[in-house]
């Protein structure tokens, strides 16, 4: 491949190039030193130790650059080590890195607060606690529900994922690896059917009636503090619920006094094609979460809502050393500034119309793509095994695993996702050009056609 011209706004060719094999020696040399000093309870999904990113592009140790359809898991979604970002986050590091927002506050942190009360859906008062991260966005989520309701009951969606902490970890669908062996597990946390209109085959409207039913039957609304939906469930593998099925269950919140927060962690930000892909759904949650994609790669997350129910909690019952961390809001600052200045909504349906595009030329020729979904630029397929896409839809991990590896030997970052681990997930920067899109699908047919 021939080096390209850098643009003026990259520091990074967006172009993959391999010039070792991956992983490379330096990766490998790397990995042996992590062996020995890091926890085997931390797993990495492709052993190549970045050096720099930029753009949608990740250049490891061995000088190897890969087009990343991962971006951190959707963190980087303004792209890596995005110019406005960088500058603010310097600036920030300068002038202030901490205080602790409550011991001396600042002005970043009211701003992060304003913004996402402009941007969050529902047009009412809202306020903001800032956290560290998903988990512990999802950890005060509840903490405010069950103080407002004075209930302890929280519900959650199967296929859900919420995080890897005492509560969150009980929250998840998977026990695998999440869970096994750290318990005991939070009590109080019920699991409801959720809508996945490719496997139930259910309308929004029966779809919420099954959850309603259990959530009824199960739990009883007067014992129950909030339920907490992923709008598009991540992990889970991108399921797009059926329409009416998310404004239904809020109803239902609405009318027995439960408070329904949305986990925007992963398809909030602008990442969907709207600012919270609620919004798409025509849901306005009482409250929003979000972590991720919020300061461009610096961890920051939020609770954001309704104030009276935000204002429950007393007086010192949230926050922590790090929450709302001054360089972390200015960078979050900077990624709105972004959203709006680069009109990345446009771009995010821009990768939305490439992908499905591609991806759905490629399910006609490839009948193990059983399902091509998603928003913006968070686009899955769903593989199934030969012969099974018009029956029974028999989950194909093997395949998944293969198409991963074969990617990534051709320097394509790709990711897993799903229940049964036969997800392939694109969750590329907005940054993400057309012809790198058009490249990876190039690669995945490739890998597809290896199959067999
Ligand atoms: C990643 C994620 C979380 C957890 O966020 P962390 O920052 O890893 O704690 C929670 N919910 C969803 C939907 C996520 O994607």
């Amino acid at each position: 491949m021939t080096e390209t011209q850098i643009a003026p706004s990259y520091t990074v060719p967006q172009q993959r190039q391999l010039v070792t094999a991956v992983p490379g020696p330096k990766s490998i040399a790397l990995h042996e030193r992590r062996t020995a000093v890091v926890s085997a309870g931390v797993s990495s999904a492709l052993p190549v130790y970045i050096e720099r990113a930029n753009g949608a592009i990740l250049v490891d140790v061995d000088g190897n650059r890969f087009v990343d359809f991962g971006g951190g898991i959707g963190v980087t979604t303004v792209g890596h080590t995005e110019r406005h970002v960088v500058e603010a986050a310097t600036a920030q590091l300068h002038d202030v890195t901490h205080t602790l927002f409550t011991v001396t506050p600042y002005e970043e942190y009211v701003r992060v607060a304003e913004l996402l009360a402009q941007h969050t859906p529902g047009d009412w008062a809202k306020k903001s606690v800032l956290v560290n991260s998903g988990a512990e966005a999802v950890e005060n989520g509840v903490k405010i529900a069950r103080k407002f309701t004075r209930r302890r009951g929280v519900a959650v969606l199967d296929h859900a994922y919420h995080g890897r902490t005492n509560l969150t970890m009980a929250m998840n669908y998977k026990a695998h690896p999440y869970a096994s062996g750290f318990g005991p597990l939070a009590g109080d946390v019920y699991h409801a059917p959720n809508s996945y209109p490719y496997r139930d085959g259910l309308s929004g409207e029966q779809a919420a009636a099954r959850t309603i039913a259990y959530l009824e039957k199960v739990v009883g609304a007067e014992d129950l503090a909030c339920l907490v939906v992923e709008p598009i469930q991540g992990e889970g593998g991108f399921m797009v619920p059926a329409d009416g099925f998310l404004p239904a269950l809020q109803a239902w919140c609405t009318e027995h006094g439960v408070v329904m927060i949305a986990d925007e962690i992963q398809s909030g930000m602008a990442r969907s094609g709207s600012y919270f892909a609620s919004e798409q759904f025509g849901w306005e949650p009482d409250l929003v979460l979000s972590a991720k994609g919020i300061a461009g790669g610096l961890p920051l997350a939020a609770v954001t809502g309704r104030a009276e129910i935000m204002d429950a909690a007393q007086p010192g019952g949230l926050g922590g050393t790090f929450g709302g961390n001054p360089v972390a809001c200015a960078a979050a600052v900077a990624v709105f500034e972004a959203i709006e200045g680069d009109d990345l909504l446009a771009e995010a349906r821009r990768i939305e119309s490439s992908l499905t595009a591609g991806l759905r030329s490629l399910a006609e020729r490839f009948d193990v793509i059983g399902d091509v979904r998603g928003k913006g630029a968070m686009i899955a397929i769903e593989l199934v095994r030969p012969g099974t896409r018009d029956t029974t839809k028999e989950p194909y991990p093997e395949a998944v695993g293969a198409l991963i590896a074969h990617a990534a030997q051709q320097g394509v970052l790709l990711l897993s996702a799903g229940t049964y681990g036969n997800v392939l997930r694109f969750l590329p920067s907005l940054a993400v050009t057309d012809e790198l899109i058009e490249d990876a699908l190039g690669v995945l047919e490739s890998g597809l056609a290896t199959l067999g």
